[in-house]
């Protein structure tokens, strides 16, 4: 009797019933579309004369509406600074360089650092709201147009090369935003000209983008690398690399 009930509890349990197959189940789907828009006209040289980098934000006043900011090219010691969430690291140093700027510069910066419309490690942003709202925290609505002019000093002659750039996007999409960002960037442009500054068109419009530092010289006043060895002058601050 004994024997028998031993026997019976080192039998394995029974397979559990099969499953039935479910061809499919049953979801909520959450989708997140987001769209970023950045506009760069091409370069225009101006003398490097202090004054002249002085009355950028002048130029931007009469199309932005709101005060013209200045951003400045990233410290040294944020040069790897990025608004990219994903990049931690990079992202906490971005936060810490631009804690001061205002809503409406942060979220310039954010879409067109992002959309690499501008390259922060050398330009200089003189920038404001120039179409639509913010919302009650002062953050720009998507279809918000943010910009102004970027500047930088070109490494071989010196001259400042300033370029006029528009962005704006988000969550959403409205028809009519391309148009007007597309006009304020002419405006803007036309700002320049008008200013009797501009000494004609930059060969090239920026530096080339994603290439690799520190190939050559070191600006001893900021400390920016330059790309190539012969480099006469610093792109970031525009003081001589060498003597
Ligand atoms: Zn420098």
């Amino acid at each position: 009797m004994s024997l028998f009930r031993r026997k019976k509890q080192d039998e394995p349990p029974p397979p559990p019933p099969p499953t039935p197959m479910i061809e499919e189940v049953s979801a909520q789907q959450y989708q997140l579309k987001l769209a970023y828009m950045g506009r760069s006209s091409d370069g225009l040289r101006m003398s490097a004369d202090p004054a002249v980098v002085r009355a950028l934000p002048e130029i931007v006043e009469p199309l932005s509406t709101t005060r013209v900011e200045v951003i400045a090219p990233l410290p040294l010691e944020y040069s790897d600074a990025t608004p990219a969430m994903e990049r931690f690291n990079e992202m906490q140093q971005w936060v810490l360089a631009r804690r001061d700027i205002s809503p409406i510069g942060r979220h310039a910066l954010y879409v067109l650092e992002l959309t690499d419309t501008l390259d922060m490690t050398v330009d200089t942003f003189a920038t404001g709201l120039l179409h639509g709202e913010t919302d009650t925290s002062g953050y720009p609505d998507y279809n918000a147009i943010v910009g102004g002019l970027a500047s930088h000093f070109d490494e071989l002659s010196g001259e400042l090369i300033v370029r006029a750039v528009v962005g704006w996007g988000g969550k959403g999409q409205r028809g009519d935003t391309e148009r007007i960002g597309q006009r304020l960037l002419s405006a803007l442009y036309q700002q320049v000209l008008a200013s009797g500054y501009s000494l004609g068109a930059a060969e090239q419009a920026r530096l080339p983008m994603g290439a690799s530092r520190g190939a050559g010289l070191t600006c001893m006043h900021c400390g920016f690398e330059a790309q190539t060895a012969s480099a006469f002058y610093c792109p970031k601050c525009g003081m001589r690399m060498h003597g």
